[in-house]
């Protein structure tokens, strides 16, 4: 067993020495790696450092371009307004290269109950664990988190900023090398470029892969809220509001929440430029306000409420009243686009595509840097594989698994994702009514809701 290891890794040796030996005119005049990783975001940082860290990838010459300057990050007292509700599987993720404890030393957010109803009807639905013990996520400041992982980084790996990629083009029939070149002019080559340059990523276009995208024309409006001392502050809530709205709270301390508000585009823009007593009135009235609901809804969710009584099965949620808001921090209101995009492959020779850069999602369900995160794992574990196999990392054979096994996961969450925004941009009682024992449905069939649970939190099974 042990001589049939090391032979292995004896040829895969030799075969990336071979690799590196053979090189055209062009590629010995620019720098050579193994694998680049373009975009230095929480999405490509992390690529990095997790490569960087597999032992099966220890030979390998890795390198990180980010266009952005080199920061020197210090936690700052007030809390960001970009903040991820971190998933199960990528909380993981960090601590087995190390970063998350670097952020659960600073500060992050338990939520240990999520809890969604619809402003339309009195569907609702909460998703915990059984005894409330685990946290079914973690808020995370963006920046944080990224200076959590650039502290992992290690030393093998090299990291250069203010590097923005100008254009790069994709092996030559006979080669194998990716060409990358910078705006500095600098040029270097590759065996794998991985694109992790965010949802207008300059590698997706340059490589020439399809990609499709859809404008919600819809803002994700933010802010750092304010919060009542004596409220017991683990519960994100979200409410569906008419005309397609949602709101969203998140938890970072006892006594401040992280908001997420989607709203159409004027509307957005109406509520960043609000006085703050009028802004906090406007949160506290779409948390609060009781819509008029139909009739014909009220009586079907009761109706369909005693069938599932009848069938023995969980009936509706028990849901709790969400905490009112008592203010907003000063300069932490502002707004982001939100939008779909899905690029139909996902890999190509020498070329992979990782994060927003693949797929953009609205953030609804609070997936977005999740999937990328989940990229991260396949695409360490594929790559892992094929150098220890001795294959070449830009084979496609090896990338085609991670491109299958992640547009598996990635393309049925968006679908559902951008269903659900669908379905909740009406007021059309006959869909309001469909939601609603859509909601009521989920909430009564354990293994469903244990599906959904186990595709949110990237983990195959849920763990309680
Ligand atoms: C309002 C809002 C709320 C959200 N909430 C959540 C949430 O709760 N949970 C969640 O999982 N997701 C959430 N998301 C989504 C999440 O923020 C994104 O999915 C995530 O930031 C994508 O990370 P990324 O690293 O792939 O891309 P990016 O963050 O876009 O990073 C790309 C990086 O590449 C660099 N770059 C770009 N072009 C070049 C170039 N030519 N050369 C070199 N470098 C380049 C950029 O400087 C940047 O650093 C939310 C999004 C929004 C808008």
């Amino acid at each position: 067993m042990l001589i049939k290891q090391f032979s292995r890794r004896y040829f895969a040796r030799k075969v990336s020495f071979m690799s590196r030996r053979f090189r055209s005119s062009e590629e010995l005049s620019s720098k050579h790696y193994d694998i680049v990783v373009a975009g230095g975001g929480m999405v490509g940082t992390t690529l990095a450092c997790t490569l960087g860290k597999n032992p099966k990838l220890d030979d390998k010459k890795i390198l990180l371009l980010e266009s952005s300057k080199e920061s020197q990050w210090k936690l700052p007292e007030d809390y960001s307004n970009r903040v991820s509700a971190l998933n199960p599987a990528n909380v993981e993720l960090l601590c087995d290269i190390g970063a998350w404890q670097h952020i659960a030393g600073a500060r992050c957010g338990p939520v240990k109950r999520m809890q969604v109803w619809d402003a339309m009807s009195d569907a609702a639905i909460t998703f915990d664990n059984d005894n409330l013990d685990k946290p079914v996520a973690y808020i995370v400041e963006n920046d944080l988190l990224l200076d959590a992982v650039r502290r992992e980084i290690p030393d093998s790996l090299e990291v250069v900023y203010q590097s923005k990629i100008q254009s790069c083009r994709p092996p030559e029939e006979d080669q194998d090398c990716v060409t990358v070149c910078l705006e500095s002019g600098a040029r270097y080559t590759c065996d794998l470029l991985l694109g992790c340059d965010g949802a207008n990523s300059l590698v997706r276009r340059a490589m020439g892969f399809h990609h499709i995208s859809h404008n919600y024309n819809h803002m994700g409006v933010v802010a750092t809220l304010k919060l009542p001392e004596d409220f017991d502050n683990v519960v994100a809530w979200q409410r569906h509001l008419p005309n397609s709205g949602f709101l969203a709270l998140l938890p970072l301390t006892q006594c401040l929440s992280s908001m997420v508000w989607s709203t159409n585009a004027e509307e957005a823009k109406r509520l960043v430029k609000l006085p703050e007593d009028q802004f906090v009135d406007a949160i506290n009235d779409a948390l609060w306000k009781v819509y008029p609901k139909s009739g014909l809804v009220n009586q079907a969710m009761q109706t369909f409420d005693n069938l599932i009584r009848f069938c023995n099965l969980p009936s509706s949620s028990v849901t709790q009243c969400p905490p009112k808001i008592l203010g907003c921090d000063v300069n932490s209101r502002a707004m982001f686009p939100l939008g779909l995009g899905h690029a139909t492959n996902y890999v190509g020779k020498g070329v992979a595509l990782v994060g927003d850069a693949a797929h953009r999602i609205h953030p609804l369900a609070g997936q977005g840097v999740n999937l990328g995160l989940g990229d991260v794992i396949c695409l360490n574990n594929v790559l892992g594989e094929a150098a220890y196999n001795g294959s070449k990392l830009g084979a496609l054979s090896y990338l085609k698994e991670y491109e299958t096994e992640r547009q598996r996961h990635n393309v049925p969450m968006m679908l559902v994702v951008h269903g659900l925004f669908q379905l909740y941009s009406t007021e059309f009682t006959p869909l309001v009514l469909l939601r609603s024992v859509g909601l009521q449905a989920v909430h009564a069939l354990a293994p469903l809701k244990k599906l959904l649970i186990s595709q949110a939190s990237g983990l195959r099974y849920w763990q309680t």
